[in-house]
């Protein structure tokens, strides 16, 4: 059995920052992975860009069962860090929007810049890995893979979540804590898109295409304000993954097509207009069209007219119509084109400074497998990075 100091399982984001921050302090570091690649998400992430952080990053950006659990991560290893690290690769980057930074040139710089620093710092990778068991051997581990077996003092579980099981997504790291009796939260997709009841789909399949700028709201009051995007299988756009994450199942969400009293304001400057030229100004035509057909406008008898003909009554309707559009999602596309997976190992598991399992000194776990999930926009990678780097201190 060959004995190494540390273990880190996924050769992911948060795992090959935890291998090159464990090996910089000395640590003889083996890195596993199941997959033919390191960093396989980091590579698609971004667009082929990687939003690898935010000028903006704060702890209410991330959804967790304990809020309180990402501050000490977040502000031990910053996006200022991880910047500071990206420079010092001279990797050329700009802000999108939002304070979301991408590379200039191809999300392949940030793995070639972690692969530098597990080379520099003597961490050895090891892929086409399958972990066949884990077990605890005095106050460490052995892990047996499909063609070795290893000791080590330390083991660090940076498996990832469920999103995208083409690319070597498992639940080995929830199996995993189960094994050692840690509690795991239960998981769905976030950051994805919603599906359509099959009754919405008459009006809405035929805007595929039709992006506009909404603020989606759920019914826990989150709003996000970005980009709507109608597709062929649903609803789709930043504004829509962002809000997914607080969507359960069965529930509407809200979008503000235009904000209340902008109504108001058309009537008293455009009195004669009719409604559907005015909505056609201010909406994409066909969303205006699509709208004019729904149940819900049917239903409340909004026909078409000029402005000033509305009573007060109907422009009240109009208005919440517009400002407070319901949709009820018929579900979401799940796993398979899902950013994250939210739930995961139970934070009151884990030590917030050093992300070790309470109950089971010597085994960490770090990255998207905890219940720790970010919005979009460069919140997920940077989560990774502060996790991994807090882990690789004390490994
Ligand atoms: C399409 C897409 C685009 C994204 N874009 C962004 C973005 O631009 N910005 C952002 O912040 N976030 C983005 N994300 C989210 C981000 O990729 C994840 O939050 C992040 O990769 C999580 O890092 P991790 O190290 O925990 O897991 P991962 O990066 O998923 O790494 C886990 C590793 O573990 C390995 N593994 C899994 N199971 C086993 C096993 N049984 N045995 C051995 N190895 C195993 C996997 O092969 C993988 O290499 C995106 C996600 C997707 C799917």
């Amino acid at each position: 059995m060959k004995a190494w100091d540390v273990i880190v399982i996924g050769a992911g984001a948060a795992g090959l920052m935890c291998a090159a921050e464990a090996g910089k302090r000395g640590r003889r570091v083996l890195l596993l992975d199941h997959g033919k690649r390191i960093g396989r998400k980091i590579i698609m992430s971004g667009g082929g860009r990687c939003n690898f952080t935010n000028y903006f990053i704060e702890p209410s950006a991330f959804l967790c069962e304990n809020p309180h659990f990402v501050k000490s991560a977040l502000a031990r290893y910053t996006q200022w860090d991880f910047i500071a690290l990206v420079e010092k690769h001279g990797i050329a980057y700009h802000e999108k929007t939002l304070g979301q930074l991408f590379c200039d040139d191809s999300a392949q710089n940030i793995v070639d810049m972690l692969i530098k620093e597990c080379e520099t710092a003597g961490v050895t990778i090891k892929l086409r890995s399958n972990i066949d068991s884990v077990d605890q051997l005095g106050a460490g581990f052995s892990v047996t893979t499909n063609d070795d077996q290893y000791s080590c003092q330390s083991l660090v579980v940076a498996s990832g979540g469920l999103s995208m099981p083409k690319i070597g997504a498992s639940a080995f790291g929830y199996k995993l804590a189960e094994q050692f009796g840690l509690k795991v939260l239960p998981t769905r997709a976030g950051l994805v898109p919603f599906t359509l009841q099959p009754e919405d789909k008459a009006t809405l399949e035929p805007l595929a295409g039709v992006s506009l700028p909404v603020v989606a709201e759920s019914e826990d009051g989150t709003r996000f304000s970005e980009n709507l995007l109608f597709t062929h299988r649903g609803v789709s756009g930043p504004a829509v993954l962002q809000i997914s994450s607080y969507w359960q199942a069965g529930e509407p969400v809200r979008f503000e097509l235009l904000p209340a009293g902008r109504l108001a304001q058309g009537i008293s400057d455009h009195p004669n207009q009719e409604l559907k030229t005015w909505l056609g100004h201010q909406l994409p035509k066909r969303l205006v069209e699509a709208l004019l057909a729904r149940e819900e406008w049917t239903r409340a008898n909004i026909t078409n007219k000029p402005l000033k003909q509305y009573v007060p009554k109907e422009v009240a309707v109009i208005e919440q119509l517009l400002s407070a559009w319901p949709l009820k999602p018929g579900g979401t596309e799940g796993y398979r084109t899902a950013e994250v997976t939210l739930g995961g190992v139970d934070t009151d598991e884990l030590s917030s400074k050093t992300m070790m399992a309470k109950k089971v000194p010597n085994l960490y776990f770090i990255g998207e497998v905890v219940d720790v999930t970010g919005w979009l926009g460069g919140y997920n990678f940077q989560w990774s990075w502060s996790a991994g780097w807090s882990a690789g201190q004390v490994v």
